[in-house]
C-alpha cells in the first residue's frame, strides 16, 4: 500500500474523532439533527485548525443516507465513497481565483447532484478570489439552487466582502490547545508504533502552534528517523523550525543580508524538510508581526506589504519548487524605505530605552554608525532600483500595447506549442531558477511580435520582466523565431481584459521599443541565473 502521510491517514471520519473546536461541532451536529441547514457557511481561523476537515465531515454527514444523531453511518454508498464523491467539490481559490472559474462553478452548481442529496462546494483560501470573481459568486449566493451548499474557508476573514459575510453562517476556528495536540500525537504514535517521549510530544505541540496538521507533519518527518523521538532529536532535525529562526529570516531581510538568508534556506534544503511547514511558519510569523505593528510596535516592515507578502506565500504552498519561490518573493519584499524608519527608531524609542535599560553611549554610537552605513547603501540601492523599475515599467507599457497589435488565436496556438517544448526542455535541464519563473505562467495574448503572460504572484511577474532578454534568447534557440515577452500579475490582467473588452473597437498601433545599451548589471544578473556560456552568445 502506498505510504499515506499521517495527517491524511488520521483525517477524522466523523465529528467524534475530530479534535478541538467543540462548540462548532456541537452547532453543526445540532443543525443536521434538526434539519436546519444553511446554504452557505464561512469557516475562518488560523491554518491547520480543522477548517477543511470539518467542512468535509459536514459534507459527508449531510449526504449520509442513515445518519445517527448527526454522525454518518459509514455504511451507506455516500459514506463509503465520500472521498471520491463527484458531489463534494473542493476548490483551492489560491489557484482558481478568476471570474471564469467562478462562472464555471455557477453553471456547474445548477446541475443536480449525481447521487447525493446535496452538492457541496468547499472553497479553500476563499479570500484570494478577485473582485470580479466575488461579484460573480455573489449572484449564485443570492439565489442558490436548493441542492447546493457552500462552505467557504479562509485564514483572513477581514478580506471577505461584507455582502458575502452577511449571507453566510459564520464559524470562527480557534488554535487547538497544546494539550489536545499532545494527546493526538501520543495516540497516533501508539497506533503507528512510533516511540516518543512525553516531553518530546509537548515540544512538538508547542512547535505546531495550535495547528494539528503541522503537528502531524512534524511527527511524520521525525518517524522516518527510525529512533525514539526525543526533544533533542526534534531540535536537531528542525533546527530552523522555531519561531526564533523565522524571526532571524526577517531580521536579515531588514538588514538586506541575503547571504545569511540563503544560508538558512540551504540548511533547510539539506535536511530535506517539509517546505509547506516552513511556509506556514513564515505566514504565521507575518500575521504576528502585523498585529504587533497595529498595536504600535515600531518596525521597518509595513503592514500593507506584509499582507501582500502573506498572500503571495500562500501561492507557494504545495509547489515542487516552493523554496525557490519563497526566496524570490521574500527578496522582493525587502523594505525599501529602511533609512527613514531606522532613523525614527533610533531617535525615539532606542534613546528612551537607553535611559531605562542603561545601554551605554558607545553601543548606541556603534549602532548609529552601522545604521548610517546601511542608510547610505540603501540610498544607492534605492536609486538603482528606481531607475531599473522605471525602465521595466516603460517597457511593460510598450510591450503590453504591442501584444494586442494583430493578436490572434492562430498566433497563440503556434506560440503555445513552442512554449510547451521550451518548458519541457527547461525541465530537462532542471534549472530551478528558470523553472520557477516560467512554470506557472498563463499565456494571455499573442501577437506576431509579442506575448503577454500573467502570473499569480506580482513578484514573480516582476522578476520575469527583469529577465525577459535572456528568456527570449533561450526560447528563440528552440522555436527559431524571435518574439518579445512581458508578464503582468493576474489581477492586473483582470483589469486589462476588462479594459480590452470595453474598448473592443480600439485600434492598437505598434510602438517601437527604445534602444537599450547593455549594462554590466544586466549581464551580472544573467550570470546568476544562466550559465556563462549563454552570455557569450550575446
Ligand atoms: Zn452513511
Amino acid at each position: 500500500m502506498a505510504y499515506k502521510v499521517l495527517y491524511r491517514k488520521y483525517r477524522p471520519q466523523d465529528f467524534n474523532s475530530l479534535y478541538g473546536q467543540d462548540n462548532i461541532k456541537k452547532i453543526l451536529i445540532d443543525s443536521i439533527i434538526n434539519d436546519k441547514l444553511s446554504h452557505a457557511y464561512l469557516f475562518s481561523g488560523p491554518r491547520g485548525t480543522g477548517k477543511t476537515s470539518t467542512a468535509k465531515l459536514f459534507a459527508k454527514t449531510i449526504n449520509c443516507e442513515n445518519p445517527i444523531n448527526g454522525i454518518p453511518c459509514n455504511e451507506c454508498n455516500a459514506c463509503k465513497n465520500y472521498d471520491q464523491s463527484p458531489d463534494i467539490i473542493e476548490i483551492d481559490a489560491a489557484s482558481n481565483n478568476g471570474v471564469d472559474e467562478i462562472r464555471d462553478l455557477r453553471d456547474n452548481a445548477k446541475i443536480l447532484p449525481t447521487y447525493s442529496k446535496y452538492k457541496v462546494y468547499i472553497i479553500d483560501e476563499v479570500h484570494m478570489l478577485s473582485q470580479s470573481a466575488w461579484n460573480a459568486f455573489l449572484k449564485i449566493l443570492e439565489e442558490p439552487p436548493k441542492h447546493v451548499i457552500f462552505i467557504l474557508a479562509t485564514t483572513e476573514i477581514q478580506k471577505i466582502p461584507i455582502t458575502i459575510l452577511s449571507r453566510c453562517q459564520r464559524f470562527s476556528f480557534q488554535r487547538i490547545s497544546n494539550d489536545i495536540i499532545k494527546e493526538n500525537i501520543l495516540r497516533i504514535s501508539k497506533e503507528e508504533n512510533i516511540k516518543i517521549t512525553a516531553d518530546a510530544a509537548d515540544y512538538l505541540a508547542l512547535l505546531a502552534d495550535g495547528g494539528m496538521r503541522d503537528a502531524l507533519s512534524l511527527l511524520d518527518q521525525l518517524s522516518k528517523e527510525n529512533q525514539e523521538i526525543s526533544k533533542d532529536l526534534i531540535v536537531e532535525t528542525f533546527g530552523i523550525l522555531t519561531e526564533n529562526d523565522v524571526e532571524e529570516i526577517f531580521k536579515y531581510l531588514s538588514q538586506r543580508d541575503i547571504n545569511a538568508i540563503e544560508k538558512i534556506f540551504n540548511e533547510y534544503l539539506k535536511k530535506g524538510l517539509d517546505i509547506n511547514l516552513l511556509i506556514s511558519k513564515i505566514i504565521n510569523y507575518i500575521y504576528k508581526l502585523e498585529i504587533e505593528i497595529i498595536n504600535g510596535k515600531k518596525s521597518i516592515f509595513i503592514t500593507e506589504d506584509l499582507k501582500h507578502l502573506a498572500e503571495e506565500l500562500i501561492v507557494c504552498y504545495n509547489k515542487a519548487d516552493a523554496l525557490n519561490l519563497i526566496k524570490i518573493i521574500l527578496y522582493s519584499y525587502i523594505p525599501q524605505n529602511i533609512s527613514q524608519n531606522i532613523s525614527q527608531n533610533i531617535s525615539q524609542s532606542e534613546l528612551e530605552e537607553s535611559k531605562s535599560e542603561n545601554i551605554s553611549r558607545e553601543i548606541i554610537d556603534e549602532r548609529n554608525k552601522t545604521n548610517n552605513k546601511l542608510i547610505q547603501n540603501n540610498e544607492v540601492q534605492k536609486q538603482k532600483n528606481i531607475s531599473n523599475m522605471d525602465k521595466i515599467n516603460n517597457l511593460k507599457q510598450i510591450r503590453l500595447n504591442n501584444s494586442f497589435v494583430n493578436a490572434s488565436k492562430n498566433e497563440k496556438e503556434k506560440f503555445k506549442k513552442n512554449w510547451e517544448i521550451f518548458i519541457n526542455k527547461e525541465i530537462g535541464k532542471n534549472n530551478i531558477e528558470i523553472l520557477s519563473l516560467i512554470e506557472d505562467l498563463n499565456i494571455e495574448v499573442v501577437s506576431p511580435t509579442n506575448v503577454l503572460f500573467s502570473h499569480k504572484s506580482p513578484s514573480v511577474a516582476l522578476l520575469f520582466n527583469e529577465q525577459t532578454n535572456n528568456l527570449e534568447q533561450e526560447f528563440n534557440k528552440i522555436a527559431n523565431y524571435s518574439i518579445r515577452f512581458i508578464c503582468i500579475s493576474s489581477s492586473e490582467w483582470e483589469e486589462k481584459r476588462k479594459e480590452f473588452i470595453a474598448n473592443k473597437n480600439r485600434k492598437y498601433i505598434y510602438i517601437e521599443e527604445p534602444k537599450e545599451e547593455k549594462t554590466s548589471e544586466v549581464i551580472n544578473s544573467a550570470i546568476d541565473i544562466f550559465d556563462e556560456k549563454i552570455i557569450e552568445i550575446n
